[in-house]
């Protein structure tokens, strides 16, 4: 039989040296069904990388499953463009039933390339068309994709610095990350110094921003480190954005269908965006990603967001059928309810562990910031990011059988994105093992 070692070093060979995640995720999968991985030896693991939050139902679902052998039972086209067939009639229905009040009537759906970065550009275009203005506002940490124009827009990877000619006029603003706040204070006075500082930018003929096209930003930075904008400081820019005629798109790509504790994370906040991103979870497993938009955005001619792959039609089947369990089930309330005992956990083995910076995020998007306690604490009373330590305890919890990523901005977070039919029973397992290694990691 294969082993996981003898794939590894074969792919290791042939594949780009970008490649990442199997780097840190050194296995080779064999099978897949719920929260758990099989790897080709037979070791078990719980997923809480979960396709980088992708698979809201885990892996396999039985209504995702027959979802899908119903779209090849039937004969319909494995692929169409985005022509009409009562397969996304379905899914638009179900998804538009989902949509908030103040958007269900205002609503329109333009399909995408299959990832998120894909609707992120689509939606930049549909703002900078239904402006006429170029310069996007966006946020420090951020991350909204690989290619070039979401590259251009998201934080301070490092992967930026290689490529040269990046979209321009693009400005970043500081986010309101309370542990490392750019105000130097964190909580409500911190964000209110951050969106105060936001509206005299906007407002100063001096400060080199010409109108913007668009503000863009996550509820919740994902891959930025697991950083939950507080509720004030969304209503703000949502109030800031309102009030200067800035369209405003949220990235829920990571945040959507219930992962933060209701189906769209901008909810929390009780605003309304003029338009938001959709993929990773609104495909049921599958790649698929949309934007939804106010009808008063509408300025795209025929054929100004084309492309061949959007819309597939397994996709939007095993995307109807999710969205459908997920409300049917309230896996949003369940997230919600999950995510407090993680973190609450997570605050309680902090007690034991300085290591453990900062402990935050919102529903079942959780992350632990990993600092050096054995150094100088900055201004705002946080120590050093460790990555370090990080890596070493995504590595125990590995060799354990846990599997969960390390991100932001300092390459420090670890971060928990299990899928959201996790019962507590599950999540207790994963506590414990977070907690041995942690003990292992500092041995
Ligand atoms: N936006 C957010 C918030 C994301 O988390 C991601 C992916 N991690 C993207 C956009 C880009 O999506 P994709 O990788 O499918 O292009």
């Amino acid at each position: 039989t294969t082993t996981n070692k003898q794939l590894l070093d074969q792919q290791e060979k042939r594949e780009s040296n970008a490649r990442s995640y199997p780097r840190r995720i050194p296995l080779a999968i064999k099978e897949a069904m719920g929260i758990h991985i099989t790897d080709m030896e037979g070791r078990k693991y719980i997923d809480c990388l979960a396709g980088a939050g992708t698979l809201a139902l885990g892996h396999n679902h039985p209504v995702v499953i027959q979802a899908i052998e119903e779209v090849l039972h039937d004969r319909l086209p494995l692929h169409t463009l985005d022509l009409t067939t009562h397969v996304k009639e379905s899914f638009v229905d179900e998804l538009f039933q989902s949509l908030p009040g103040g958007f269900k009537d205002r609503a329109k759906i333009q399909f995408c390339g299959p990832t998120g970065g894909d609707a992120i550009e689509a939606a930049l275009k549909l703002a900078k068309t239904a402006t006429g203005r170029q310069s996007i506002l966006t946020f420090q940490g951020g991350y909204h994709g690989s290619t070039h124009g979401t590259m251009s827009i998201s934080g301070n990877l490092s992967p930026k610095k290689s490529v040269q000619g990046l979209v321009p006029d693009t400005h970043f603003l500081p986010y309101p990350y309370d542990y490392r706040c750019p105000f130097g204070k964190g909580g409500e006075e911190g964000h209110q110094l951050s969106s105060t500082y936001i509206e005299q930018l906007l407002d100063d003929p001096e400060s080199g921003i010409l109108p913007p096209a668009a503000m863009i930003f996550e509820t919740v930075q994902g891959e930025g480190g697991t950083i939950p904008a507080p509720i004030g400081w969304l209503k703000e820019m949502r109030r800031i954005t309102e009030e200067r005629g800035i369209p405003l798109i949220i990235d829920e790509v990571q945040t959507g269908i219930g992962r933060t504790g209701k189906m769209f994370s901008f909810e929390h906040a009780d605003i309304i965006p003029d338009a938001f991103v959709l993929s990773k979870a609104i495909g049921g497993s599958l790649p698929l990603s949309v934007v939804i938009y106010d009808q008063d955005l509408d300025a795209w001619e025929p054929g100004a967001h084309i492309g061949t792959f959007r819309g597939n039609q397994m996709a939007m089947a095993a995307g109807t059928a999710s969205l459908k369990y997920v409300k049917e089930n309230r896996l949003d309330v369940h997230s919600e309810k999950m995510g407090a005992h993680l973190l609450q956990s997570l605050k309680d083995i902090q007690q034991d562990f300085p290591q453990l910076g900062d402990i935050r995020g919102r529903g079942l998007m959780i992350g632990a910031e990993i600092v050096d306690p054995s150094k100088q604490s900055t201004r705002q009373g946080s120590f050093p990011a460790y990555p370090e330590l990080a890596s070493r305890i995504q590595k125990e919890c590995f060799n354990r059988g846990l599997i969960l990523e390390v991100g932001g901005r300092h390459g420090a977070v670890v971060r928990f994105l299990p899928p959201l039919i996790i019962t507590e029973e599950q999540l207790n397992e994963v506590i414990t093992i977070f907690r041995e290694a942690i003990q292992a990691s500092l041995e």
